[in-house]
């Protein structure tokens, strides 16, 4: 059985096509941060030039317009891989209260219609709201309060993302909220913080799915794989910033019978599709059965099929 092919993790703001944003900075007159020309000709830049190249594509998501073509861009990318669905993390808390940049009615009408666009094509998609970890927990309740009391249907998680700042365990609460408003809970946890991060996650925060996850240790692998733990890996993203995690441990982790599966990130910024992050995983010694295993584990697990 040939299982469908999914991106299990990229980011909204992160995923606008490069020429859109090259021809919306030179509407807007605005100059290209050099980070992001450095990282979309394929080199690698300090985690702040990442962050800027990052929020550079966010602050152009100011009209429904705008949200509408990031989600197109992730709908085309996955499409042309031959992929038929995405898990989509967004932080419409961002662009909406912290930065005040678009209205949350405007930001769901363009994602709304984005994955209706996708739905045509036979590919779709679900939103995760993003929350900042290192803003702590009463930013991730004010995220809640923001998007619980007019919930679109097609949100199905929560997660935090960004740096790994404050105890999982105190964000316990939150995560609770969401479960409670029947979202399902993720974390990105050991990437930039420790692998024991993603034990906490787990254990303290009861999240149902970690993002990349690399740097946990065995112990902790075998508690994933025990608890059927799901979680995402994204090679490109973690060369770009986690280079210092290397050799890559996803054999490991398969090895260890961690539920992983593919995704691309920031794909706008850090340029990569499903078929590079095949290849990324062929190149680490993974053979076709693993691969398969991948995609198997990406269809199974993921939110948007679900
Ligand atoms: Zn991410």
């Amino acid at each position: 059985m040939i299982h469908p092919l999914v991106d299990r993790h990229t980011h909204l703001e992160g995923a606008l096509a490069p020429a859109w944003v090259r021809s919306e900075a030179e509407r807007r007159r605005l100059a290209l941060p050099g980070p992001l020309e450095t990282l979309w000709s394929g080199g690698s830049v300090p985690f702040e030039g990442f962050i800027e190249a990052f929020l550079f594509g966010a602050a152009l998501l100011d009209s429904r317009e705008a949200v509408r073509e990031a989600v197109r861009a992730v709908v085309q990318r996955t499409h042309a891989c031959g992929g038929s669905g995405f898990d989509l993390w967004a932080s419409p808390h961002f662009l909406v209260a912290h930065r005040g940049q678009i209205t949350l009615d405007a930001f769901w009408r363009g994602v709304e219609e984005g994955l209706a666009e996708a739905a045509v094509q036979g590919v779709r998609g679900c939103v995760v709201v993003d929350a900042v970890n290192h803003f702590g927990p009463k930013h991730g309740h004010s995220v809640l309060d923001l998007v619980l009391p007019e919930l679109p249907p097609f949100v199905r998680g929560f997660s935090t993302g960004g740096l790994e700042g404050s105890p999982f365990r105190d964000w316990a609460p939150v995560f609770d909220r969401a479960r409670d408003a029947g979202l399902r809970v993720a974390a990105h946890a050991g990437e930039n913080g420790p692998g024991s991060n993603v034990r906490e996650a787990v254990l303290e925060g009861g999240v149902a799915r970690i993002v990349h996850g690399i740097r946990a240790d065995d112990a902790t692998l075998d508690l994933l794989a025990d608890r059927g733990v799901p979680v995402d890996i994204c090679p490109t993203s973690n060369r770009a910033l986690a280079a210092d995690v290397a050799p890559h441990p996803l054999p490991r982790m398969l090895a260890a019978g961690v539920r992983c599966a593919l995704g691309t990130d920031d794909p706008g910024v850090a340029p990569c599709d499903l078929r590079t992050e095949a290849a990324a995983a062929r190149s680490m010694g993974l053979d076709a059965t693993a691969l398969e295993t991948l995609r198997r584990n990406g269809a199974e697990d993921a939110w948007c099929l679900a």
